[in-house]
């Protein structure tokens, strides 16, 4: 019998674990599933240009993992029972449930409209494809001269609204920030985005908590309006609710707490990795949601099953930061380079070199993605075979 790895979400980070763990691990001792809702992978990270009229190259999975040894399973899944170690999934077929010895959860994030009233009926997202189709279809009927405003002065914000400006120039495009604009990078960075910002024509509006979303305009908690034929909401992302509704130790917002293994601090048994889980980073700061933490975050709960499986030695690499990518539209970007919890330092490289890097930095995510198990040296080791007395075939070690 074979231990059984599932793996839901085939993300930035769910992809990477599931390809690592295969090469990590003997296929005749485990069998690695990986559960995605779609059928090809979606870049996240592109949405904004997606949203703009870009089309993104198609990566199937069948192709990703083809001759990996990981097991593709298309189905959403609908819910997850970490007491009994299975999964519920529903797919053309009906629903089904698959059993586990070895979870990880990756199922990431979706938008997060803070229950400010009007966003479900009026703001658009675009955190996820569907809602930057969405956008994509109602920027392509907007004429000359009408209001896109962009709720949040984010990495996301500011990279939404500079590739609406630079791609549409003859729309009307604003940013609500509720501080200054990019007030947490260094006086280099601020500076290159103010310009950028000043040369796309963008209207900035700062210090404006968005407390209402009307068909044709946002209104702030001080009683202002700003118009906004479409409202593009940025301001940051909220987990699916699946994990809140199992035995897991999760945060309020419905994160699984995971320890430095990306292991869950309530059940050994599960593991979390990306938007998805609660992790603790440099300075004592939870990682954020991002695919520059996530990834690594990936490497190290595969490596961490993996060698508690196979009796090797548990990884302990810290999980850093070094810098922050930002586009800014497909000529320009910032690149802030930071401290290993995430502060800005004083270093940022500025201008179209910025929006190369950004783009390699893009594209080599992707390439880690589709390509799961290039590139990494193959140490499969065989899995510890001590017989388990119920449900998994193997007994883990450590
Ligand atoms: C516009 C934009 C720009 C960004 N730019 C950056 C950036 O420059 N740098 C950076 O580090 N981060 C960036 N991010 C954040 C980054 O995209 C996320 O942090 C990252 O995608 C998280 O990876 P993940 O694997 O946790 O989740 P995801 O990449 O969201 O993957 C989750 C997977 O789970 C699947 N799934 C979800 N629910 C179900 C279900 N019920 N059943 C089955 N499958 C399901 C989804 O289809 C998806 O394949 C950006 C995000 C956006 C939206």
């Amino acid at each position: 019998m074979q231990h059984r790895v599932i793996v839901l979400g085939a993300g930035y980070t769910g992809a990477i674990a599931a390809g690592r763990l295969a090469k990590r691990l003997h296929r005749e001792d485990v069998a690695i599933t990986l559960v995605n809702a779609e059928p090809d992978f979606v870049e996240r990270v592109r949405m904004h240009q997606l949203a703009v009229g870009r089309d993104l190259k198609p990566r199937p999975f069948s192709e990703m993992f083809a001759g990996t040894g990981v097991e593709l399973k298309l189905a959403k899944v609908t819910g997850v029972d970490v007491d009994r170690r299975t999964v519920a999934v529903m797919d053309g077929n009906g629903a089904e449930e698959l059993e586990y010895d070895t979870l990880v959860y990756s199922l990431g994030s979706g938008w997060n409209a803070q229950g400010v009233p009007g966003t479900a009926e009026h703001a658009h997202e675009i955190a996820s494809r569907p809602g930057a189709l969405r956008l994509r279809e109602r920027l392509g009927r907007l004429e000359a001269g009408q209001t896109v405003t962009v709720v949040g002065g984010g990495l996301t914000g500011l990279e939404a609204a500079t590739e609406i400006a630079e791609a549409r120039p003859d729309l009307d495009v604003a940013l609500a920030a509720r501080g200054d604009l990019g007030d947490w990078l260094s006086p280099k960075g601020r500076g290159h985005l103010r310009k950028v910002f000043d040369k796309l024509g963008i209207t900035v509006h700062e210090h404006a908590d968005i407390t209402g979303v009307e068909a044709d305009r946002v209104t702030t908690a001080d009683g202002k309006a700003i118009p906004a034929a479409v409202t593009v909401w940025t301001t940051g992302f909220a987990v699916h609710p699946i994990a809140k509704a199992t035995a897991l130790e999760v945060t309020g917002a419905g994160q699984i707490v995971v320890d430095g293994t990306m292991r869950s601090v309530s059940h050994p048994d599960v593991y979390a990795v990306g938007d998805a889980a609660y992790a603790m980073g440099p300075g004592d700061k939870p990682l954020r949601m991002s695919c520059a933490s996530g990834t690594p975050a990936a490497w190290q709960a595969a490596d961490a099953i993996a060698a508690r499986l196979t009796g090797g030695k548990l990884p302990n690499m810290p999980i850093r930061y070094f810098q922050q990518c930002i586009s800014l539209g497909r000529k320009e970007g910032v690149i802030q380079y930071v401290t290993a919890d995430d502060r800005a330092v004083r270093a940022a490289l500025t201008g179209q070199l910025a929006a190369v890097y950004k783009e390699l930095i893009c594209k080599g995510a992707a390439w880690g993605v589709a390509n799961p198990t290039l590139g990494l040296p193959t140490r499969r080791r065989r899995v510890a075979r001590e017989r388990a007395t119920a449900g998994s075939a193997v007994k883990t070690l450590a």
